[in-house]
């Protein structure tokens, strides 16, 4: 599943597009000061996929300044594409967990081979789904979302089987969408801006 579905440019690019319209969106609200919003992109190298297949867009994470003296705030609007500072992209992160349960030595080491991901970076990734991210404010917002309770120790599994949508991209996109507000600790006009994300491992 993880390769076939990643392998589908689409989806790479279906996901610059979102993030994309919501900086668009948190850009034309301009800084709280009144001030305007200026471009000022991060240079990004992500990891877990080939970058001639990534393109472009996906070495830079779309980030404002606020152009007044005295307040220049930066402001990092929520993504769909990258967990934080995390190097690995958020789709990666998400459908290599996913395939967790159950997978056997073999399977395992064909998924760490596919995206060069080092089993150690694995183990983090499980101990952050399974024990950092429950602790969020995010993921207690998150099981109010939702009529039954969600059990974290089969995270991310959990979470994606409740997502709806006509395809499994169309899933999956929402469901990075309900974790963006961890995305970033720097956007003003995000709701949980107050809220500090968890530290993430890389
Ligand atoms: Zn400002």
């Amino acid at each position: 599943m993880c390769h076939s579905l990643l392998d589908d440019a689409s989806i790479w690019s279906l996901l610059v597009d979102i993030d994309r319209e919501i900086a668009a969106t948190i850009r034309s609200q301009g800084c709280p000061c009144g001030g305007t919003l200026h471009s000022a992109r991060y240079p990004r190298k992500p990891r877990g996929w080939p970058r001639e297949q990534l393109g472009a867009d996906y070495q830079s994470r779309l980030s404002f300044c606020c152009d007044r003296d005295g307040c220049r705030r930066r402001c990092t609007p929520p993504s769909v594409r990258y967990f934080g500072r995390r190097v690995y992209l958020g789709v990666v992160v998400t459908l290599s967990m996913a395939l967790e349960h159950g997978l056997t030595p073999e399977r395992r080491q064909r998924l760490v081979g596919q995206i060069g991901v080092d089993p150690r970076t694995l183990t983090r990734w499980f101990r952050w789904w399974r024990m950092q991210l429950p602790a969020t404010r995010t993921w207690r917002e998150l099981q109010g979302q939702f009529a039954c309770a969600l059990d974290p120790a089969r995270l991310p599994d959990t979470l994606l089987r409740l997502v709806q949508g006509d395809d499994s991209v169309q899933r999956l996109i929402r469901f990075l969408a309900l974790l963006m507000p961890l995305s970033t600790d720097s956007c003003p006009h995000c709701p949980r801006v107050a809220l500090k994300p968890q530290k993430m491992p890389v």
